[in-house]
């Protein structure tokens, strides 16, 4: 069999796949494979960047890479003291791990939060079960996910005023919930906050040592330990490009296989196909630095993640505005801040810091000067500690991958619509009307994030046709 692209739901449906018995070949456009999970030295030499995802909650929490040897293959998670940090005017509010600790910030709110996030966070292993596989499907633990479905269904502007009351709690969800790239007027919005919120008091926000590109390498050697071999610089523009194999994964978006299949596709499936839509775009920043950053309050270092964008109202705006395609002057941004927790990143005594902020899709429009000037609202002095910076537009991602449409980097748009009928509302909708050929992308259910299991249940569909037992 064989998979076209090499990203995390590429290489879980190939270790689906080898681990059944199947001879497994993934062809990989780029000359690197991994997908969205590459590092590279985009800055100076010594310095290692994730050029796509930079933090990996999903990828902790992934029931699939959870069982995986992937230790014995050289991955280390890195847990950084404190997930995240959401500096407000001149404190920041921290999401720790402890739940209760984070209730704690809150005084008044403190109980809405734990009643709110607890029973998401207590039940999250039986809940990621149900909500990482095809919404169309039954649920598993329907007692839990019940209660789950109602909030997530709210938009998150409706969930957060009307759980929270004092401004840190509000902004805090806030700054989680805009993960979904969705105004947060729509609905759904809520979704993605409550599951990346309870996920980080269940498993943490980690990432890999030395680089994203070591969850990549790790998925890499299991693989090619169970006999799978990659072929890199295989660019396919054509199904006739494939060589002949039983079964063909793709993990590619709906708009590349469209222009391979359209043809010979039916009508009522097509049309589908060109009814699902794509998303904003981002602008990404790494930066070399000579020093951390000067943050005004220094608990924010203590954070892997560090959301910036303010109160729920000024982020709710900024994601507002780029749905109405315009480029926000305060951007909400997203900061990883890999090496106050990883060294091995930055020669001795430097940093990285990796950055982004949604834009409308296809923007080539720079950044740079909206984002540096949020990091300085919060972290004064910034500027003087860059060494060298290395950014790429939307246009620009959306070149660097087929699969990032206008620079999407959620492989469609995560409205309810979308999360139902992701891309046709089907309960396998791997499963494509061309005998043999399933698709794998984030363009299918669960959707975005690094976690694999778009790529594991195209591959168990795959099994399935073959009335293959897994
Ligand atoms: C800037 C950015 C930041 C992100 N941050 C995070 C984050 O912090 N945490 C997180 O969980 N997720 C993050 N993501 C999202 C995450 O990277 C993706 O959701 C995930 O990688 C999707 O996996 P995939 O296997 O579906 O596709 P991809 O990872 O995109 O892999 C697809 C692969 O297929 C190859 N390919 C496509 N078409 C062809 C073709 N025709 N022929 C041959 N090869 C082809 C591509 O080159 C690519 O290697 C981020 C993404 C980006 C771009």
């Amino acid at each position: 069999m064989i998979v076209v692209g090499s990203g995390p739901n590429g290489l879980a449906a190939a270790i689906v796949m080898a681990q059944a018995g199947f001879t497994v070949a993934v062809l990989e456009g780029s000359d690197t494979a991994g997908g969205g999970l590459r590092s590279a030295s985009l800055t100076q030499d010594g310095f290692v960047h994730d050029v796509c995802s930079g933090v990996h909650p999903m990828a902790i929490a992934s029931p699939f890479f959870r069982q995986l040897p992937l230790t014995s293959f050289g991955l280390e998670w890195v847990h950084p003291i404190v997930p995240v940090a959401h500096p407000l005017n001149t404190e920041s509010v921290l999401l720790y791990e402890d739940i209760q600790a984070t209730a704690n910030q809150f005084g008044r709110d403190a109980k809405n939060y734990l009643r709110l996030f607890q029973p998401i966070a207590e039940h999250a292993e039986q809940l990621l079960e149900d909500i990482l596989q095809p919404l169309l499907r039954m649920p598993q633990a329907p007692r839990h996910l019940l209660p789950f479905a109602l909030h997530a269904a709210l938009p998150a502007s409706v969930l957060a005023r009307s759980t929270f009351r004092t401004s840190e709690a509000r902004a805090l969800f806030a700054g989680i919930a805009a993960h979904a790239a969705l105004p947060f007027t729509s609905m759904g919005s809520s979704s993605i906050g409550l599951v990346l919120t309870a996920i980080g008091h269940q498993y943490g926000w980690p990432f890999p040592k030395g680089g994203a590109q070591s969850l990549a390498d790790a998925l890499l050697g299991y693989l090619k330990s169970l006999g799978g071999s990659v072929f890199t610089s295989v660019q396919i523009r054509d199904l006739k490009d494939l060589p002949d194999a039983r079964i063909k994964f793709l993990d590619v978006s709906t708009n590349q296989f469209l222009s391979w299949t359209e043809h010979l596709l039916p009508w009522a499936y097509r049309t589908l196909l060109h009814r699902y839509s794509y998303g904003a775009g981002v602008f990404k920043i790494d930066y070399a630095l000579r020093q951390p950053l000067p943050w005004r309050d220094p608990r924010t270092m203590l954070a892997g993640t560090v959301h910036l964008g303010g109160t729920l109202e000024e982020i709710e705006r900024a994601e507002w505005e780029v749905n109405q395609g315009r480029h926000p002057e305060r951007p909400y941004v997203l900061l990883a801040q890999h090496t106050s927790f990883d060294t091995s990143r930055a020669p001795s005594g430097k940093h990285t810091l990796w950055a982004y902020c949604r834009v409308p899709a296809h923007s080539d429009v720079d950044m740079t000067e909206r984002i540096e000037a949020q990091i300085e609202r919060y972290a004064p002095g910034f500027k003087e500690c860059i060494l060298q910076r290395a950014s790429r537009h939307a246009v620009g991602f959306a070149a660097y991958n087929p699969n990032l449409i206008g620079g999407d980097i959620t492989g469609g748009r995560n409205t309810l619509l979308q999360m139902i009928s992701r891309p046709v509302p089907t309960s396998t909708p791997y499963r494509t009307p061309l005998k043999g050929i399933y698709l794998c992308s984030a363009s299918t259910p669960p959707g975005g994030g690094v976690h694999g299991m778009c790529g594991v249940h195209a591959a168990r569909a795959a099994l399935h046709d073959l009335s293959y037992r897994y």
